[in-house]
């Protein structure tokens, strides 16, 4: 008997025949005799609609009432899944993320969470009551609802385990694991028996939406077991399905790259003819962060007189944020113009190997250039080479690089 928690994603219970699907197999852990926790997304576009109306009356909304409207996504979901559960004649409860508490900080839009409390659904689990929860949300100390950024539902799956100390996560979704790119792009993407952490999370980092960033993070330092696999297999899972999130000592056999990611969802923003003086990056960037902008990718060119050009790239979202702050410290920072490009895509190659292989770059660089596709923003770590380029070429260059690198299925 082990204590596990579910994790369903919007395609997995896109409609109610899917949230019946998963309240078997749900049905099926609990009569084994494990203590279930699951966590539920909103229904596959809903979150999207609901986004769409904020934005639609406002592109500057109030990022509280955009929690407000955001979370409900989940609460239907959780509702309907306890009742199909009902249905099987399981015993099971929704909870929303202030019933439990789920308690995060005041970061509306892209909370963390700081503490959740498990010890009623523990008791309740314990006499054989399945605890849905509503993924994605949570409350602040204000005692206003939150919401945890786009696929935060990884994210609470994996503080939930954490908090219930779990053996393990489980994460349906509609893949069957972890590939070496979006499988949905590249046909030839191979499926990972395993994964590092410091890889998933790298690749997560830069656009594999498959899990949140934030929910690797967690994993790897609460040492949570997470699996991914997928809810549209026949159930029940085998003990090898899907693809296990481990330490890298755990891989016996390591890859120079493990795996390619791609974003859409930057732009680039030139802030042109700013003075090149001691500051003035201070300046762009101290307005950014003070609401709350991130900022990725950043290049300053050389100058040939006294002013300069700096390029950066944000989260498409921030876009209209970013142009209104700019817009009102142009008296302080003293540019010209600024140019933004959305039109854009971010391409990353991942893998722990390239602490001690070289050439992994260079490979990348080569390859485009020879499909004659232009390079526009360098950026790199230890693990990651990132390059932006017109959003056009995002499936011919990951493509050609997932070629490149030898990551294609035979
Ligand atoms: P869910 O709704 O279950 O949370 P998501 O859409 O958030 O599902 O994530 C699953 C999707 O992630 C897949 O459908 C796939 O297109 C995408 N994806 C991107 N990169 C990868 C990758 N490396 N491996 C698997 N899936 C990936
Ligand atoms: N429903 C939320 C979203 O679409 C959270 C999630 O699915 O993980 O972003
Ligand atoms: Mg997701």
């Amino acid at each position: 008997m082990a204590r596990i928690v579910l994790k369903f994603g919007g395609t997995s219970v896109a409609d109610l025949d899917r949230i019946r699907n998963v309240a078997a197999r749900v049905a099926a852990e609990a009569r084994a005799g494990h203590q279930i926790a699951v966590v539920v997304s909103a229904m596959s576009g809903v979150t999207n609609q609901l986004v769409g109306w904020c934005q639609a009356l406002s592109p500057l909304h109030d990022a509280r009432e955009y929690d407000a409207v955001v979370a409900t996504g989940e609460q239907v979901t959780a509702g309907l899944l306890a009742i199909a559960l009902q249905e099987l004649g399981v015993e099971a409860r929704s909870w929303q993320g202030w019933q439990l508490p789920i308690r995060t900080d005041t970061a509306h839009g892209k909370a963390r969470i700081q503490s959740i409390e498990g010890g009623e659904i523990v008791r309740r689990m314990q006499a054989g009551q399945v605890a849905v929860v509503t993924g994605f949300q949570g409350i602040a100390e204000d005692h206003r609802i939150t919401t945890l950024g786009r696929g935060g539902s990884d994210t609470s799956a994996v503080a939930l385990a954490a908090a219930l100390k779990a053996e393990r996560c489980d994460i349906y979704t509609d893949v069957d694991g972890v590939y070496t790119t979006d499988p949905r792009i590249v046909p030839k993407a191979r499926k990972l028996a395993r994964i590092a952490y410091e890889e998933m999370l790298e690749l997560a980092s830069v656009g594999a939406k498959v899990l949140q960033t934030r929910s690797v993070e967690l994993a790897m330092n609460e040492r949570v077991r997470v699996r991914v696999l997928s809810s549209f297999t026949e159930a029940p899972a085998s003990d090898d399905a899907g693809t296990l999130v481990v330490d890298e000592d755990e891989i016996v056999e390591k890859e120079i790259v493990a795996g390619i990611a791609y974003s859409r969802d930057e732009a680039k923003i030139t802030v042109r003819r700013v003075p090149d003086r001691p500051g003035i990056a201070a300046a762009i960037f101290g307005a950014l962060a003070a609401e709350n902008v991130n900022v990725d990718m950043i290049v300053q060119n050389i100058s040939d007189d006294s002013t300069t050009d700096m390029t950066f790239t944000v989260g498409r979202a921030d876009l209209a944020r970013t142009q209104a702050v700019l817009g009102s410290a142009q008296p302080q920072i003293g540019y010209r113009d600024l140019a933004i490009d959305a039109d854009v895509a971010k391409i990353s190659v991942v893998g722990v190997g390239m602490r001690s292989h070289a050439g992994v770059a260079s490979t990348m660089f080569r390859t485009l250039a020879d499909k004659a596709i232009n390079i526009q923003v360098i950026s790199t770590s230890e693990i990651k080479v990132s390059v932006l380029i017109a959003a056009e070429y995002t499936e011919l260059a990951v493509r050609a690089l997932h070629t490149a690198y030898g990551l294609d299925a035979a």
